[in-house]
């Protein structure tokens, strides 16, 4: 998988790109990360990347050309690793050009497991007042927000999609099952942890745990898993893939809380 990130402040990636789960993805070659200063393709003496807004108002607006010829450096850059002669505007892997602004689709879990069956993935990474409007209509195949706030810029977005993506890619955790017991991955959130000591302070850690029997185990982290975002999220219930099983339980432990509440 190849993402590069266009940004006017490259070294807010690299830090992150080189550390922890991402610096091993990097360096096993799982992954391979690029920061593009998109400043770099002004196109101008000045080399400015935004303007004042046509009809007046506050803020700077950033300019469609720079922006354009950057992601078009990076599909040539591609075309070319991929020794095609191809031209970059029609390059053998179309990747997914992805704006972060606060008026995208709102990210979740779902769109992490699209993206990270894609090759090649490039975040735009806005500031100031926002982008011209043709980058939006005529350059970029999705938008992404990471909710409901606005913050300065796209970076810590940009950087919150990529850790998600390549967390799932094969290889890239240490071990290969904890992504898929994550909260969200199953549809609900994840049941307790606990580690040594099997008691701290007084506060002992579930007997179940301690039991050494691993399809008990499985049962009560299920159960555990259903009552967590029974209390926390059930919002997850209604679109949660529930086994006749996993239904009867949310039935007892609804029917538990509603006794607990009298
Ligand atoms: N004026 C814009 C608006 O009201 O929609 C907000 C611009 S914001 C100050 C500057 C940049 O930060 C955006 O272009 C975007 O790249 C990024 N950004 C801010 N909040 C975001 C969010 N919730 N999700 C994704 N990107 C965000």
């Amino acid at each position: 998988m190849r993402i590069d990130v266009l940004t006017l402040f490259p070294e807010m990636c690299e830090g992150v790109f080189g550390t922890s789960i991402l610096g091993k993805a990097r360096d096993k070659g799982i992954v391979s990360l690029n920061a593009v200063n998109f400043r770099d393709f002004s196109g101008n003496k000045h080399n400015s990347v935004d303007d004042t807004p046509y009809g007046g108002g506050g803020g700077m607006v950033l300019k469609p050309d720079p922006i354009f010829a950057a992601v078009e450096h990076v599909l040539a850059e591609t075309s070319a690793e991929a020794g095609t002669a191809e031209s970059a505007i029609d390059p053998p892997v179309k990747p997914r050009i992805i704006l972060m602004c606060p008026q995208g689709q709102t990210y979740n879990q779902q769109i992490a497991e699209e993206l990270a069956q894609e090759q090649h993935l490039i975040f735009i990474c806005g500031h100031y007042e926002g982008y011209d409007e043709r980058i939006r209509e005529h350059l970029v195949t999705d938008e992404l927000s990471i909710g409901d706030y606005v913050l300065t810029g796209g970076e810590l977005p940009a950087l919150t999609v990529i850790d998600s993506v390549v967390r799932l890619q094969p290889g890239a955790l240490g071990n290969e099952t904890s992504a898929v017991t994550d909260s969200f991955s199953t549809g609900l959130l994840e049941y307790p942890h606990y580690t040594r000591p099997a008691e701290f302070r007084g506060w002992k850690v579930p007997d179940m745990l301690l039991s050494g029997h691993h399809a008990n185990i499985e049962v009560w982290r299920r159960e555990q898993a259903l009552q967590r975002t029974l209390e926390r999220r059930p919002d997850l219930l209604e679109t949660a893939e529930l086994s006749a099983k996993d239904k009867l339980t949310l039935k007892r432990l609804q029917e538990q809380t509603s006794l607990n509440n009298k």
